[in-house]
């Protein structure tokens, strides 16, 4: 049933989040979920009611969402750049509290199962990628986000099981072979939300086991500080233990808040000029260069400069150019060889880089800006529409949607 469309632009975000799960724990179990559907480009969400499953099959979880965060990848839905099978409910991090469980879900060898017994009440996040747990990518590759039979949060087609495949809605029916974590009691709600997208891919670009392992380790440069390359720079000064984090951005503010986390900041405005003023400023403090770089833009133009800004053995981790215009003319092979430079592609992550990622929120929480980068007011679910407005105008890295506020 279509509970109506929601267009109150005008209308300022309530103050409604509620630390944790104590908010939500008491309330009576709900027969119908109400999901924020997205039917077209051009056309705002819908809230709908979805009939929750009377009986969980084995593996599943019933999560009740807290939390949404939005992320970049669902403005680029929104706003017809990227193609998605629609309907469907969309958003893919966030946090909620397990409602149900289906029954033997330890039994087997899916992901999951490496993990802690999960129970009823549990707060948790989870893995955007659902894999089948046997296949070689899954197994030999150790790739799951690229299985063969992979289904993706807030990805999928609302006619694909029960519909509830994606976060802006009250609850997620999780599958077998999504990776649960738990959140920390310490750990709120918001600040992990963006934990199961932005900071998991960014703890698998600058996974610790693949960065250089021979000379220096001290240096690198973010190329783009959204809120992928914000973590990054707070990933790098304390789990990797850096001296410098250089931040290359084209937009102020955004090097403002890099600057909060520990990183070095250099305007990027264009120009060949500029271009070599940056390289003298780095080359100062590391003649040889940096020893990791780290592209997070999403524009093709920046890997010269990264390659150039590169010591020799120098790690560059791909993870932004997430799109087809994205020939990488400007780079020879002849540099990678002469440079003996490692290049990393990346794409989402693993479930151990998400355990890695909510271990790192809460080992920090207290050290970094964490709740900086988000909108200091959550939107209710049913102010949807104007928490993408509130997005789109790119004034926080990421929005808050509390889930159960309809
Ligand atoms: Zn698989
Ligand atoms: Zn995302």
């Amino acid at each position: 049933m279509v509970l109506g469309s929601l267009s109150r632009l005008s209308q300022p975000p309530r103050q409604v989040w509620r630390r944790g799960s104590q908010g939500f724990g008491n309330q009576r179990r709900a027969a119908k979920a109400v999901a924020a559907v997205f039917h077209e480009v051009g056309k705002p969400f819908e809230l709908q009611e979805v009939p929750l499953p009377e009986k969980l099959n084995e593996g599943e979880l019933l999560v009740r969402m807290e939390v949404a965060t939005i992320c970049g990848s669902d403005l680029h839905t929104v706003s017809g750049k990227r193609q998605e099978p629609m309907p469907l409910v969309l958003g893919h991090e966030g946090v909620g509290v397990i409602e149900r469980i289906g029954s033997d879900i330890f039994s087997g060898s899916r992901p999951r199962h490496r993990g802690w017994k999960l129970q009823e009440g549990d707060r948790v996040t989870f893995s955007v990628a659902d894999s089948c747990g046997v296949c070689p990518e899954c197994t030999l590759h150790k790739l799951p986000q690229k299985c063969v039979s992979l289904m993706k949060y807030g990805h999928a087609r609302m006619s694909e099981g029960t519909g509830l495949n994606g976060t802006y809605a009250t609850h997620v029916l999780l599958r077998p072979g999504t990776h649960a974590v738990k959140v920390p009691d310490t750990l709120s709600s918001r600040v992990c939300s963006p934990a199961n997208c932005a900071l998991a891919t960014v703890v698998n670009a600058l996974d610790m086991a693949r960065l250089p392992r021979y000379g220096s380790n001290k240096s690198a440069v973010v190329q783009g500080v959204g809120l992928l390359g914000i973590y990054a720079v707070a990933w790098l000064k304390k789990r990797v233990g850096m001296d410098s984090v250089f931040c290359l951005d084209t937009q102020p503010e955004r090097l403002k808040t890099a600057v909060q986390f520990g990183g070095i900041p250099l305007l990027v405005s264009g120009g060949e000029e500029e271009f070599w003023e940056r390289q003298r400023s780095i080359r100062e403090r590391y003649p040889h260069g940096v020893d990791v770089a780290v592209e997070m833009t999403g524009a093709k133009g920046v890997i010269h400069e990264g390659v150039q800004l590169l010591r020799n053995g120098g790690h560059y981790s791909f993870a932004g150019m997430v799109h087809p215009d994205s020939q990488l003319s400007a780079l020879t092979g002849e540099t990678i060889i002469k440079k003996c430079l490692t290049i990393r592609g990346v794409h989402n992550y693993t479930p151990w880089n998400l355990e890695e990622a909510v271990k790192f929120l809460n080992e920090y929480r207290e050290e970094l800006p964490l709740e900086s980068v988000l909108s200091p007011s959550s939107y209710a679910l049913s102010q949807i529409n104007d928490a993408f407005a509130e997005a789109f105008s790119g004034s926080y890295c990421r929005v808050v949607v509390n889930c159960q506020d309809i």
